[in-house]
């Protein structure tokens, strides 16, 4: 799957791998699932961060740790320029700005300088690992920053950037101080990656804006300074395979039966949310819905079971405060509506293997994805993937780029608690051939494209990329002459 003759380096803040209890797990999180299965596949190093005094931070691992086929690199980052960089500019202000919560985002100029200066130190451990010009891969919003340093020392690498994240309009773009620098960062890559039109559409009008930059149609591609930067809609997927035979699977099985056996949930119809625990997933205005549900349809009142997981990824401020509210709201829905023995919301927060997740997704009766926006979300084509009885139904809000993405999904608006609550009464009383049909839509199109059909465009396009340099150098010197 590499590009024959360069090393492939991928560059992500979240590592792939962490230290639990003495052993190598995979981390929670849609990058991390997509991106193992490329490098499992092809090798290489996969760059990423460590706090400095904190845990293990060897420099290189070999992972996964049962078939050891890729180098995992950590680049020791002192805390305060982890805080600046990670909490503060890419979690507090790149993170809300992007996903229009501006009511959210906090800005200090501190945490822009530790944002440089540790894409600069990541920048710095590509260079250190590359022999010859790799092909490098720079994983989202927290990267922007990374290519100018690579391309000063590797004028010749190939590197691109895939966005995860929606890119927003320009009128809320503007609201960033440092607009151009960004964007000037960005145009280092020959190649930036979106999961929607819409997405990529948003930032040709920034650059376009704020730098001047011109788009050329014929090459997808922004022109400045004698450089190309091809822009390419290319949407994440999740290794469908692997999904679906993990739900068939005996060990699914087996799980499924001791989970419902230890929490009392053996006969209840399943609903299920799986989620990083993030204001942007919508999980208060999810939890609205259920009870909403059980207020209009008294009738589900026993018979249904909301399994809520969501797993705290992050932990500074603003998401303590939000765990809180959402444990209480569980808290509230419980208290006002359980009987006997039935609880409406089953919480659970603590993370899940895939293998596991792949067994919840195939006995739930509907997924509820409520996120106000989202780049893409994985667990709505993981819930589709894993749905291998044809049984469920994906309720997935129309914020997410997955509901543009996947045909067959019923789209939601997680504003309207009573629109999803008919939602999910749609969903339990369709006809069992309306679903299969549904479901059969969903699965043949991630099926078709799934996470090594997107690693492999993208490299296809980077490679590509760099044609379009190299004839736009040549086609400039022809002008001269
Ligand atoms: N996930 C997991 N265990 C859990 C909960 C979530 O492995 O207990 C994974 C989930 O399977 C999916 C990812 O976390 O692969 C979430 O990706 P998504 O695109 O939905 O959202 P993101 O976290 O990237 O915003």
């Amino acid at each position: 799957m590499a590009l024959p003759g360069r090393k492939l380096i991928v560059v992500s803040n979240r590592e792939p791998y962490r230290l639990k209890g003495g052993r190598l797990e995979r981390t929670v999180g849609g990058l991390a699932a997509a991106l193992d299965p490329v490098m499992r596949a092809s090798g290489g190093v996969w760059i990423t961060s460590g706090v400095k005094g904190r845990g293990d931070i060897s420099s290189r691992i070999a992972v996964p740790p049962e078939d050891p086929s890729y180098v995992m690199r950590k680049v020791p980052i002192t805390e305060e320029d982890m805080d600046g960089f990670y909490n503060g500019y890419s979690n507090r202000f790149l993170w809300p700005l992007c996903h229009i919560t501006l009511d959210r985002v906090r800005f200090k100029r501190s945490y822009w300088a530790s944002y440089g200066k540790v894409n600069r130190l990541f920048a710095g451990a590509v260079i250190d690992e590359s022999s010859g010009d790799p092909a490098v891969l720079l994983q989202d919003y927290h990267l922007a920053m990374c290519a100018l340093s690579i391309r000063a020392s590797l004028p010749d690498a190939l590197i691109s950037l895939f966005w995860h994240i929606p890119w927003p309009p320009y009128a809320v773009f503007r609201i960033c101080p440092h607009r151009r620098e960004l964007l000037e960062g960005l145009l280092a890559n020959d190649l930036i990656g979106f999961q929607l039109d819409a997405f990529k559409t948003n930032f040709i009008r920034c650059a376009q804006e704020e730098l001047g930059a011109r788009f050329d149609p014929e090459k997808d591609a922004l022109l400045r300074n004698g450089r190309a930067t091809v822009l390419k809609t290319l949407p994440v997927s999740i290794d469908f395979e692997w999904f679906d035979s993990a739900a068939r699977s005996g060990e699914a099985r087996a799980f499924i039966s001791g989970f419902l056996k230890d929490r009392g949930l053996q006969g209840a119809t399943l609903g299920i949310s799986v989620n990083r625990l993030d204001y942007t997933k919508g999980l208060i205005k999810c939890l609205d819905s259920i009870e909403v549900f059980f207020d209009k349809y008294p009738g589900y009142r026993g018979k249904v079971v909301f399994l809520h997981i969501a797993v705290p990824t992050r932990k500074a401020e603003p998401y303590k405060s939000y765990r809180e509210r959402v444990r209480k709201r569980v808290a509230a829905i419980n208290k006002s509506l359980s009987t006997g023995r039935w609880r409406p919301v089953e919480y659970i927060d603590a993370d899940f293997s895939h293998k596991e997740l792949a067994a919840l997704y195939g006995a739930a009766r509907f997924i509820i994805v409520s996120s106000v926006y989202d780049g893409m979300n994985l667990v709505a084509k993981e819930y589709i993937a894993s749905q291998t009885g044809l049984a469920g139904c994906a309720l997935v809000s129309e914020f997410a780029g997955s509901s543009e993405d996947i045909p067959g999904v019923t789209p939601i608006n997680p504003y309207d608690a009573e629109g999803c609550a008919d939602a999910i009464n749609g969903a339990l009383t369709s006809a069992p051939a309306e679903r299969k049909r549904s479901l059969r839509l969903a699965r043949e199109h991630i099926r078709r494209n799934d996470i090594y059909k997107w690693a492999g465009d993208l490299l296809r396009e980077l490679e590509r990329a760099r044609w379009q340099n190299i004839s736009s150098r040549t086609s400039k010197r022809s002008k001269r002459r």
